[in-house]
């Protein structure tokens, strides 16, 4: 084995640990806990690791994380924080085309501290629905609008000081007997600025403003308490027109290009085809119909674990790959089609390909913690996509539900026989529409209560440069062509390596990360 000197050093030191090529040359499918990365020299500080990383051809993001395509997981609430803290989110299309875009719009039109689909009651409705909507939403300052949605005429406001002094008897009366009139209201118009908005704010002392258009119909509210909330987001993933971008996920049958067509409406900027196994003539056609019709917008192909596969789709245009198949922590198709590889493997495999066409790749599922974000960077992804360790985050979809005394949200596989009775979306990326049998591919559960990702994400991210820093990785970039020269280096980890690298042998312990 070569020696080789340590700069300016004392001596020789051995030749140590494997090249990732090494690594992976034994045709043994690794997973991320199946190996470590040794660590390197420090000469600067976690906080200045620039973790800028390529989503696709064309959309760089300052953070590469993702939130996945899954009806627990990326709505808009999700993919507005996921864009404002850097990373992206991609809208699941469990749901009607209509209702896709409408989400994809949200994000767009996104403004800080204005709040576009805010909860809207009727002057029909009663003291009880404004309780309801308190308990299901933490809320009670509520606009009235004549048709109880919003873009219809403002005709009131409830807030806690119109009902707190009611009694149980009262709950069926009518809120245009307790609303705040119309003509008592401090409004502003549309076009109004944040600064401006927080300003009325201030003087009126009041705790919700709502916005109106020309016709006096309700546009946006603000409030003070979000106003209060406000902060900066550097890192934030913006198109040109300053708007944030948003991802959306659509199939490859002949019905999804009315669903594209709305996507990209409403202003998607990329578009990922979610399919378990990417390399299809069913994708492939897609491909083509998408770069022929849409030529700017951005398109992400998959799922695959081979370089074959991510060939093909490279071939057809593709402008990133998204990778893993079986590793999911909802997912069973390893286990059912007998189809898969493990994760560590089929990022590095792809990676290596697709970085000769310039194709970025997103390493796809079985993200478990932050150490498993740096490995899949480390083996060659651009970005990372994440669906358990993000759900049941505040953002996902859902209500929160107890059980056993545990707060809880769904997260379920979209190949679950519970996504697939929701809508003929999932039966399709599972291939399994018109069977006469239905496949499941992954299963529905829950997850505890996890906060949101506001706190969360900025740990993930001090994480990852944490873990550069060790590396001796100053930036994504850096990382990788440290790892495709052979400077950086891996070690294979045996069972009790992975036992020894976990907690041992304490009586109890509490495990808290940030
Ligand atoms: P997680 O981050 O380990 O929870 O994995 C999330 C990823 O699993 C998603 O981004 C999908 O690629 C994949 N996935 C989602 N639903 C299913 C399913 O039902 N079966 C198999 N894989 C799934």
């Amino acid at each position: 084995m070569a020696d080789y000197l340590i700069s300016g050093g004392t001596g020789y030191v051995p030749e140590d640990g494997l090249t990732a090529q090494q690594l992976f040359a034994n045709a043994d499918g690794l997973t991320y806990n199946d190996f470590l990365i040794l660590p390197g020299f420090i000469d600067f500080i976690a906080d200045e690791v620039d973790l800028t990383s390529a989503l696709t051809r064309k959309i760089t993001l300052k953070t590469p994380l993702i939130s996945s395509p899954m009806d627990t997981v990326t709505e808009a609430d999700m993919a507005i924080a996921m864009a404002l803290m850097g990373g992206i989110g991609f809208i699941h299309h469990n749901c009607t085309p209509e209702f896709q875009a409408n989400e994809v719009r949200k994000v767009k039109k996104f403004e800080q501290g204005f709040i576009t689909d805010p909860v809207v009651l009727s002057p029909s409705h009663t003291v009880g629905d404004v309780l309801e909507a308190k308990i299901r939403h933490g809320f009670s300052g509520i606009p009235i609008t004549a048709t109880g949605t919003m873009g219809s005429k403002l005709v009131g406001i409830v807030t806690s000081r119109d009902i707190d002094f009611l009694a149980e008897k009262d709950h069926t009366t009518l809120l245009s007997e307790v609303m705040t009139p119309r003509i008592e209201l401090v409004v502003a118009p549309a076009g109004v600025t944040l600064k401006e908005a927080n300003e009325i704010l201030q003087r009126s002392k009041k705790g919700k403003l709502p916005i109106v258009n020309d016709h006096d119909e309700l546009v946006a509210i603000i409030a003070r308490t979000d106003l209060k909330k406000n902060r900066d987001y550097p890192l934030a993933s913006k198109d040109s027109h300053k708007q944030l971008l948003c991802g959306a996920a659509v199939g490859t049958r002949e019905d999804d290009k009315y669903r594209l067509d709305l996507l990209t409406q409403a202003g998607a900027d990329v578009i990922v085809l979610d399919s378990s196994q990417g390399n299809s003539v069913y994708q492939i056609a897609m491909v083509h119909y998408i770069k022929q019709k849409y030529p700017h917008l951005q398109v992400i192909g998959g799922n695959v674990v081979t370089a074959a596969q991510a060939k093909n789709l490279i071939d057809a245009g593709v402008d990133g790959l998204r990778v893993g198949m079986g590793c999911g922590s909802i997912c069973i198709t390893q286990e059912v089609m007998a189809c898969g590889r493990p994760q560590g493997t089929a990022v590095y495999k792809v990676a290596e390909y697709a970085r000769r066409f310039g194709v970025p790749v997103i390493a796809d599922g079985g993200i478990q913690t932050v150490g498993h974000v740096v490995k899949a960077l480390a083996l060659g992804a651009s970005t990372v996509m994440m669906g358990s360790l993000l759900a049941a985050t505040t953002e996902a979809p859902g209500e929160y539900f107890f059980s056993d005394g545990v707060r809880l949200k769904k997260y379920r596989g979209m190949g679950s026989l519970d996504a697939m009775e929701k809508s003929s979306s999932s039966q399709k990326r599972y291939f399994s529409e018109g069977d006469k049998v239905k496949i499941a591919q992954g299963v529905s559960g829950s997850i505890q209560d996890k906060g949101s990702i506001q706190k969360f994400v900025p740990y993930l991210i001090a994480g990852i440069q944490h873990g550069c820093q060790d590396i001796g990785a100053q930036s994504l970039s850096v990382l990788r062509s440290m790892m495709y020269s052979g400077e950086l280096k891996f070690e294979k980890r045996t069972m009790s390596a992975q036992i020894e690298g976990g907690v041992h042998g304490l009586h109890s312990y509490e495990k808290r990360l940030y």
